[in-house]
């Protein structure tokens, strides 16, 4: 059974009739990646509402998936979860309020693709490719786009800043997607952060173990574990993506030592329902994956279909609250201009006298004796 209850597809390599050695080689993957509506065919038929998106939203944002991405689409289903998050609809054209750069990441970056948002740690976007372009993409307004691309020169000036600059403890590597890279361009990367002292932590972001996970290979996790401590947050959005190859790719990581934590959109449709998103989270845990944070979808071009309202967000983890393990549940944020802001039910119901009272995961209301 796969982790949906369905029964296990037949694998994709076998499906299109290519070896298991190509299949599972992940340069053949991003080689021979989808890139437009014939190509999907030999995945899922796609819709007219799908054909006439690939064609008209080409030049708008990026369509690419990655030949293992799409073999896990149900061909049966023109709602599948792993579709709606790669396939465009015509729906994208209709969005009244969304922007390019609702965190206003242009105006916070001190140089090129650097976003410093907080004191003493930074986004840095060191690469412009994915393995595939999830439509709701916060970077939608650069990934995939030539302009955004880092040459080498650009991320030296990157790491001059980062030199220069003694507050920063913490970098996440990101983009695009910084496993992209070639493990020379990445050891290089990595080798020139080692030598800033007051760098402490590098984490990289990366949808690699979900979209892509044969490029989690032995060689990668030693370079990796060669830089530690080095984290990792990846980004699986529902249960269906908790696949034995992604299994394999985060065990590999979690065997060389790197906590790999889970970054999440809340996305309508998708997993915004309890039921969807503690099958997901509780599927992470088992591959000893910790859910880090659930975002609500920012208010970016193209996306109102994959809007939630946040009160709706914030019931889905109140439902969770008291029926899973704790640290299966992930923070709900909305990410601002100003930083993170948790969205939580509000426990704390307040003072009265000297007592603290606080709501239950069940709704039940205790009183805490907590004199000022
Ligand atoms: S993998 Fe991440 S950076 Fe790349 S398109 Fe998807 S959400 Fe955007």
């Amino acid at each position: 059974m796969t982790p949906s209850g369905g029964p296990p597809p037949e694998p994709g390599w076998q499906r299109l009739g290519v070896s298991q050695e190509d299949w599972q080689h992940w340069p053949w993957q991003m080689r021979e990646r989808v890139r437009d509506a014939r190509a999907l065919a030999r995945f899922v038929e796609p819709t007219d509402d799908e054909v006439a998106a690939i064609e008209r939203l080409a030049d708008r944002f990026h369509f690419v998936i990655t030949p293992y991405y799409a073999s896990l689409m149900d061909p049966e289903d023109p709602d599948c979860p792993i579709r709606r998050q790669v396939v465009p609809r015509t729906a994208e054209q209709d969005d009244p309020v969304g922007v390019a750069d609702p965190l206003d990441e242009v105006a916070h970056s001190p140089v090129k693709n650097v976003i410093r948002v907080y004191p003493d740690r930074i986004a840095f976007c060191v690469n412009n490719e994915c393995a595939l372009y999830c439509r709701y993409c916060l970077r939608k307004r650069m990934v995939g786009d030539e302009e955004w691309t880092m040459k080498k020169r650009e991320l030296e000036v990157a790491l001059d800043w980062i030199r220069e600059t003694a507050e920063i403890r913490d970098v996440l590597l990101t983009g695009g997607d910084p496993l992209v890279f070639s493990d020379d361009r990445l050891g290089w990367l990595l080798a020139e952060l080692r030598t800033i002292p007051h760098v402490e932590i590098i984490r990289l972001g990366t949808r690699l173990p979900v979209t892509l996970p044969f490029r989690v290979t032995d060689d990668l996790c030693r370079l990796l574990a060669d830089h530690h401590p080095i984290w990792v947050n990846t980004h699986f959005n529902h249960p269906r993506e908790l696949t034995p190859e992604a299994a394999h790719a985060c065990d590999r990581l979690t065997r060389a030592g790197i906590p790999v934590g889970n970054q999440s959109v809340l996305l309508a449709g998708i997993n915004d329902d309890a039921v969807t998103m503690k099958q997901l989270c509780e599927g992470l845990v088992k591959l000893r994956v910790r859910p880090y944070y659930c975002y609500q979808a920012q208010l970016l071009e193209g996306t109102a279909h994959f809007r939630v309202p946040i009160e709706r967000g914030v019931d889905v983890f109140r439902e969770l609250r008291g029926r899973t393990s704790g640290f299966a549940i992930p923070q709900y944020v909305l990410d601002t201009p100003y930083g993170k802001v948790p969205l939580s039910h509000p426990y704390l119901r307040g003072r009265e006298g000297d007592d603290i009272v606080v709501e239950a995961f069940d709704g039940r209301l205790w009183r805490e004796h907590n004199p000022l």
